[in-house]
C-alpha cells in the first residue's frame, strides 16, 4: 500500500507556495513550472492559453462568434482540459489538450469537426501536465511536428 503525502513547499523556480505530490514532482516544482520543464525537454515552447485548435488554421473560435450569444465551438468540451498552444523546435504551432479521460463515442464528432476544419489530431502519451498523461495534439493537416534529434533517445523525466 502506498501513501501519498501532501506537502507544502515553495516552487524552487517561481517561488509560489504549492501543495503537491512530491512523488510526482521530485524536482520541487509547482504544476506550472513542472509542465514548462517537461515541455522544454521536448523542445516545445509555450505560446498561450488559447486552446481552440481552429485558431491554428486562421479560423475564429466559435465560442466568441457573437457578443449576444454564447457560441458552441467544438473546442468547448471536457476533453479540452489543460489546453494550451505550444510551438515545436521548428516553430510549428500546435494545441495540446490533456484530459484525464475521453469517451470514444464523443471523439467521433470531435474528430469529424477537426477534420472539417483542416486539422489533424494525434493521441499520444506525450502529455506534459502530469508525467505520462495522454495528450490530444492538434496540428494543421500536413504539418509534422518536429522532435529535437536527442529526444529520440532521451528519457523525459518529470
Ligand atoms: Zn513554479
Ligand atoms: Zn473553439
Amino acid at each position: 500500500m502506498s501513501t501519498v503525502t501532501m506537502t507544502n513547499f515553495r516552487c524552487r523556480k517561481c517561488n509560489r507556495r504549492c501543495v503537491n505530490r512530491p512523488d510526482d514532482y521530485p524536482e520541487g516544482l509547482c504544476y506550472w513550472c513542472a509542465m514548462l520543464e517537461r515541455a522544454k525537454g521536448r523542445g516545445w515552447k509555450y505560446v498561450d492559453d488559447r486552446s481552440c485548435p481552429r485558431l491554428l488554421v486562421g479560423k475564429r473560435c466559435r465560442n466568441y462568434a457573437n457578443a449576444n450569444s454564447w457560441g458552441s465551438c467544438w473546442c468547448r468540451t471536457y476533453a479540452n482540459d489543460h489546453g494550451y498552444r505550444w510551438k515545436d523546435c521548428e516553430g510549428n504551432k500546435f494545441v495540446l489538450w490533456e484530459p484525464y479521460q475521453v469517451y470514444m463515442d464523443e471523439m467521433v464528432d470531435l474528430l469529424a469537426a477537426a477534420r472539417d476544419d483542416g486539422l489533424h489530431v494525434t493521441i499520444s502519451h506525450w502529455g506534459i501536465w502530469v508525467p505520462g498523461i495522454v495528450g490530444l495534439q492538434f496540428v494543421p493537416a500536413g504539418t509534422r511536428l518536429q522532435v529535437p534529434a536527442h529526444q529520440h533517445l532521451a528519457k523525459v523525466t518529470p
